[in-house]
């Protein structure tokens, strides 16, 4: 049966998972089995699913290909998820080659380098129009960044959990949050999205204190992430935290404050940023403690009861609530500027009446230079770091015509960004950091041409009638 949801965002997530090794990080919660790769569990769904292909990634995507194919998705447009401890710290020979096999399996045919590999799948059938990497935020500086910008990576989650360094030392986390707020500007600066993972409930925290910190992760404007995965603290058969917890020094928060808390931070995240999961991937026969099933029916329950909205992108996109029969109003553009990690972004949208979401685009202003790009003017640089619009994927050969996304909703989206960034800031460039396979669509219709691992545009300034 076709799973509408996996598809109802508009471009396909295909997770792919590397071999089991070790991860630079100690962290006492973390599951650690030899038959499954760091902070997974042996019968994980996507374990499993990867075992059968002995984690070589090319069978891995082109098993998916075949599964989502069955299933009735569109698979023109792949969202490439790396799962699988801190691959950033994995031997850079592997990393260079998983990647390139993932590209491999998209384009069906194995090429002689990543470089060839990206530049095949611009106009291959499966494009890869969204690359997602996993990693801690003190392995995320500039040598990361680098190599991120050669796998053609679009979003980076970081493993964040608090903004505590009394719970970092606790959890023996290994970093600080000067780690996070580094990573974070880093990350910004060159384009890329940042979701952070979240979890509420670790050793030395309290409720009361988990709220203030996700607070603050909207109020310092060194933080606010433009998505959010919330984790609730688990106690997993086998990891420290379980000692803990058998030795009575460690208790997770009960059911109901665990809805609590989350109902509390769902209701302050501001309108650019998704949540979008709520439970990590692990069968409860592995829970000893803490939360065993999802939360999100029962959260959705009390919101719904308590009239409570959360107004994260996920829960205002078009398709879900064209798919729960809520009723749609016409698009209208929409715009919220925000600072954050020293530079301002512009978060434009198309929304109705009730802020159902149609599409969104992300741009960052700084004055700042890209160091990898030439600078060819001075002042201000515009960066978009995203475009999407929502709606049930539509294969680019069958242009039906309610979809949002041939309404040309990306084309305002983006004519808009490119008014902003010359009239309002004097930008001389507008600099894209897409998926490989979404930079033919750039080019082809809007005129950017590649540099480096950008997209790149002129601007003209503005005609002054003097
Ligand atoms: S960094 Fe992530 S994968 Fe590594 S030990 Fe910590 S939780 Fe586990
Ligand atoms: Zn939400």
């Amino acid at each position: 049966m076709r799973k509408f949801a996996r598809t109802i965002s508009g471009v396909t997530p295909l997770a792919v998972m590397t071999k089991p090794m070790n991860c630079p990080g100690q962290c006492l919660y973390c599951p650690t089995y030899p038959d499954a790769p760091q902070s997974y569990t042996p019968e994980s769904p996507a374990v499993l699913r990867a075992k059968t292909c002995d984690y070589d990634a090319r069978q891995q995507v082109a098993l998916r290909l075949r599964i989502f194919t069955e299933m009735g998705h569109p698979t023109d447009k792949i969202e490439l998820i790396i799962m699988g401890g801190t691959f950033l710290a994995h031997p850079v020979d592997y990393q260079y080659g998983f990647i390139k096999d993932c590209y491999d399996g998209l384009n069906d045919v194995v090429s002689a380098t990543l470089e060839e590999a990206k530049r095949l799948n611009e106009t291959a059938g499966h494009r890869c129009t969204g690359l997602c990497i996993e990693t801690r935020p003190d392995w995320c500086r500039q040598e990361e960044i680098d190599r991120m910008l050669e796998f053609g990576t679009t979003r980076v989650e970081l493993g964040v959990q608090t903004l505590s360094d009394d719970v970092y030392r606790l959890v023996r986390r290994g970093h600080r949050v000067e780690d996070v707020v580094q990573a974070t500007t880093l990350l910004r600066e060159h384009g890329f999205k940042v979701y952070y993972h979240w979890m509420p409930g670790l050793p030395g925290s309290t409720p009361e204190m988990d709220l203030e910190l996700s607070r603050m992760l909207w109020n310092n404007d060194s933080f606010k992430p433009d998505g959010l995965k919330l984790y609730p603290t688990m106690v997993v058969e086998g990891t420290e935290l379980e000692k803990w917890y058998q030795e009575g020094r460690y208790q997770p928060y009960d059911d109901e404050t665990m809805v609590n808390l989350t109902i509390g931070i769902k209701s302050i995240v501001p309108k650019y940023v998704r949540i979008s999961r709520v439970l990590r991937d692990i069968p409860s026969k592995y829970i000893v403690a803490g939360l065993k099933d999802s939360l999100r029916d029962i959260v959705r329950e009390r919101m719904r009861r308590d009239a409570i909205e959360c107004r994260c992108i996920r829960c205002r996109e078009y398709g879900h609530r064209a798919q729960a029969g809520r009723e749609i109003g016409e698009p209208q553009m929409v715009r919220m500027d925000y600072d954050a990690s020293g530079g301002k972004e512009i978060f434009l949208s198309f929304e109705d009446e009730q802020e159902t979401l149609f599409g969104l685009l992300r741009m960052r202003v700084q004055s700042k230079p890209v160091p990898v790009l030439e600078k060819r003017s001075n002042g201000n640089l515009a960066l978009i770091r995203e475009l999407h619009v929502f709606g049930p994927e539509v294969p680019i050969t069958e242009r039906r015509e309610e979809a949002a996304q041939h309404k040309g909703l990306g084309k305002a989206l983006l004519r808009e960004a490119e008014r902003v960034a010359r009239d309002e800031f004097q930008a001389g460039q507008v600099v894209v950091l897409s998926g490989t396979g979404a930079r033919e669509y750039y080019r082809a219709e809007f005129g950017y041409s590649s540099q480096g691992d950008y997209m790149v545009k002129t601007l003209r300034p503005k005609f002054n009638n003097r």
